[in-house]
């Protein structure tokens, strides 16, 4: 078995089982590690002494028999998600000055789900929650760069960013500091630090994981996800952490799932040397455009002849909106955040102005110095999209498109069964080295924001290295509700290569 900081949920969910360790020494063991590095600044909160209290109950769930498959095993989740306190013991800030030392009365669904579970529902997973993650103020970013509680770095170049906004959750992962972490994707936000920190991640599809307990971002386009080493791992997440939630209105009713055995599901007609015989890849034209970077390019198609090796067929699709999925989500997502970020008001919970006049003084000053500039920006942009005599020639011009652009989707799958092409056009950049420039930053989504806008699930898998040796992923998305098809496509490249053990030095 490998060091336990670098082994996956699956071994150290056996190495619970078989007794080789209990939970509160992996768990101690794994808390020290993150100390260890506690530079990198993927941690916004550490509680140790809750930590250790959540393994010792899951060494005594594993005693007296009622342990489940990920029972006692650490993580982490991105500090988007609300924990209670005092119980969990964690402070929620989503990356912003706003919301600073903000002590939630409850835990999401997800992080409940995750670990001790939900009143009234049967006992969660009862994973350790070692800590809270660093992101971008409330997830707007793609670098990370944007957190009010600085920057996190890349484990496999200190000078480059983990991508964003799970910045936090994949740099955790890829340095061993947790074996798993969850994340959120709204534009990219799990797929594309997935893809710089050269680690696997999952969005599902909208709706299969409950929204209940994540401060909202853009509603309609919010979704929670694993981020760990491998498919299989994620699949095991993601059986823990989804599923229908009343308390959350877009929560789609449908039965618990198991990903992890949809995962292993054998394609009819498939063999042992070809388990994807029959599986048809759709790759659009305009996910491999002559401005992607040749180190990606190389990556991406290096990956696909393997795919195609373990029996795939490539077919050629296209995606003729994809361009347009940048102005549209941009619209979408700041129009639905300058709408969710209005009750940051200073009145009911977060940050209040000390010095204030009046109401409008106190609301004034409250926001002008609780939020940062990029958040300040969207909700300029968006409030503008919604204003009187824009709305028509913006806001709902975007919201045709979006739909526009689910049907090209649909297209595509009268052709294939997944589409692949790259997460992000280049390699992780160096902090600062954007300059604060925005729209850099916005073009580079271009590969996952057409996905985030239709719903669908989509993957980042590791595709080994371009430039600079830094890690390079593979993006699969799928049909609605495909999870298993696109982990059991992940799971069968995973076997047949190891892009995904691949570990930065120093770690
Ligand atoms: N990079 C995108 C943005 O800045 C996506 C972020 C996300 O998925 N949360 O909005």
């Amino acid at each position: 078995m490998p060091s336990m900081e670098h082994a996956s949920v699956e071994a150290l969910a056996l190495g619970l089982q078989r007794g080789d360790f209990s939970s509160v020494e992996l768990t101690r063991h794994l808390l020290a590690h993150q100390a260890r590095h506690a530079g990198l600044g993927a941690f916004l909160a550490v509680n140790e002494a809750a930590a250790l209290a959540q393994a010792q109950a899951a060494d005594v769930r594993r005693a007296t028999g009622q342990a489940g498959p990920l029972t006692g095993v650490p993580l982490a989740h991105k500090d988007i998600f609300v924990t209670a306190y005092p119980e969990g013991g964690l402070p929620t800030t989503a990356g912003s000055k706003m919301l600073a030392g903000y002590q939630s009365p409850f835990d999401a669904t997800v992080v409940a789900r995750l670990g001790a579970g939900l009143p009234g529902e049967a006992p969660g997973a009862g994973m350790v929650t070692l800590g809270k993650l660093n992101c971008d103020e409330f997830a707007m970013g793609s670098a990370n760069e944007n957190s009010a509680f600085g920057a996190v770095k890349n484990p496999w170049d200190l000078q480059r960013v983990p991508g964003g906004s799970s910045g936090g959750s994949a740099a955790a992962v890829a340095a061993g500091l947790v074996p798993a972490a969850t994340g959120t994707d709204t534009g990219g936000s799990i797929r594309q630090p997935a893809s710089f920190c050269g680690i696997t991640g999952i969005k599902p599809t909208y709706g299969v994981c409950s929204r209940y307990g994540m401060v909202a971002f853009a509603s309609s386009l919010d979704q929670a996800g694993p981020m760990a080493r491998s498919a299989a791992d994620c699949a095991l997440l993601l059986s823990a952490m989804s599923g229908f939630d009343p308390r959350d209105a877009t929560s789609a009713e449908r039965p618990p799932q198991d990903f992890h055995a949809q995962m292993l599901q054998p394609r009819a007609g498939a063999t042992a040397a070809q388990p994807l015989l029959g599986l048809r890849i759709g790759l659009p034209k305009e996910f491999f455009p002559a401005a992607l970077a040749a180190d990606v390019h190389g990556a991406v198609r290096n990956a696909l002849a393997q795919l195609e090796k373990l029996g795939a067929a490539l077919v050629d699709v296209s995606l003729p909106r994809t361009e347009l999925s940048i102005p549209v989500y941009y619209i979408i997502a700041p129009a639905e955040a300058s709408s969710n970020l209005g009750r940051f008001d200073g009145v009911k919970f977060g940050h209040r102005a000390a010095q204030h006049g009046d109401l409008l003084d106190m609301y004034k000053k409250t926001r002008s110095e609780g939020f940062g500039p990029e958040v300040k920006r969207r909700i300029m942009i968006g409030t503008y999209v919604l204003s009187h005599g824009y709305y028509d020639a913006y806001y709902l011009q975007a919201q045709k498109l979006r739909r526009m652009i689910a049907d090209d989707f649909q297209a595509c799958f009268q052709q294939c069964d997944l589409i692949a092409g790259p997460v992000a056009p280049t390699v992780a950049w160096k902090l600062g080295e954007q300059g604060g420039d925005p729209l850099q930053a916005y073009l580079a989504d271009i590969f996952t924001l057409p996905g985030s806008l239709a719903g669908l699930p989509g993957m980042s898998v590791p595709a080994g290295t371009g430039a600079h040796a830094m890690p390079v992923g593979l993006q699969l998305i799928g049909n609605y509700f495909q999870e298993g098809q696109l982990l059991h496509a992940a799971h069968a490249l995973q076997q047949a290569t190891d892009w995904h053990l691949a570990r930065p030095a120093g770690f």
